[in-house]
């Protein structure tokens, strides 16, 4: 299958689980997870439509950004681990960061916005199954994070992301899921309280969640972004 038909599949898909939830026709974005593919694909891909593209690997995404200057309407989205010393380079190339999950990235990432740019759109990345070692703020600092980010000029914080193990049964990935939704909405009447008459201008309409495997199950607990891969692309080679 090529690229354009995997692309229609996805597509397709997703609005299926969108109508079977009772949700709005639209309401749920593809962000296309281009990591380990080439520029071509990416091209491929924005030839049937495709704007969002996720990537997790900083100098790779730099490349074919930089690769791909001539498509000025391609949206690119940072969705991996970020160390301190990339977020200059991620925030002059980046429109989204989907994995923010502590207080002196997000600092770093608003003080090095270039001023000539819209602020940055953030998504907290959150440890929603509190996994040891793994990546997303822990559920107890969720609303301090997001109080912080949601002051910084540099950035526009626009809601949450979740990578729950996909492994897990279906039940348990789902309950995950709904509390990540559960989360944001909480958050939605937290940062509106704190900041009367800020309620317009904090936009925190986004659930960053579901992949290839679960992408129905994240679109009927309100994801309002699924990041896909494999389903768009074919097995990664790495
Ligand atoms: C790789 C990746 C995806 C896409 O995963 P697929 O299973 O290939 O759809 C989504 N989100 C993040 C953060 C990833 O790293």
């Amino acid at each position: 299958m090529s690229i354009a038909d995997k692309l229609g599949t996805v597509t397709r898909r997703i609005q299926k689980a969108t109508s079977t939830a009772g949700r709005v026709t639209g309401s749920v974005q593809l962000l296309a997870v281009s990591k380990t593919r080439g520029p071509e694909d990416i091209r491929a891909a924005a030839a049937s439509g495709q704007i969002a593209f996720g990537e997790n690997y900083l100098q790779e995404a730099l490349q074919k950004i930089q690769a791909l200057q001539d498509l000025p309407d391609l949206e690119w989205h940072f969705i991996g681990p970020i160390q301190s010393n990339k977020t200059r380079d991620i925030a002059e190339n980046f429109q989204w960061v989907h994995s923010v999950d502590r207080e002196k990235i997000a600092r770093r990432l608003s003080e090095q916005r270039p001023t000539d740019e819209p602020p940055m759109n953030i998504c907290i990345q959150v440890n929603i199954d509190n996994e040891p070692s793994k990546s997303g703020v822990p559920l107890a600092d969720l609303d301090t994070l997001a109080a912080t980010i949601a002051d910084l000029p540099g950035l526009r914080l626009r809601g949450l992301m979740a990578i729950p193990d996909p492994n897990q049964p279906e039940a348990v990935l789902q309950d995950s899921f709904q509390r990540l939704a559960t989360h944001l909405h909480g958050l939605q009447t937290n940062l509106h309280g704190q900041q009367p008459g800020a309620t317009e201008s904090i936009p925190l309409d986004t659930l960053s969640m579901g992949m290839s495997s679960d992408l129905e199950l994240a679109v009927q607990a309100g994801a309002t972004m699924v990041r896909v891969g494999t389903a768009v692309f074919g097995l990664r080679e790495r």
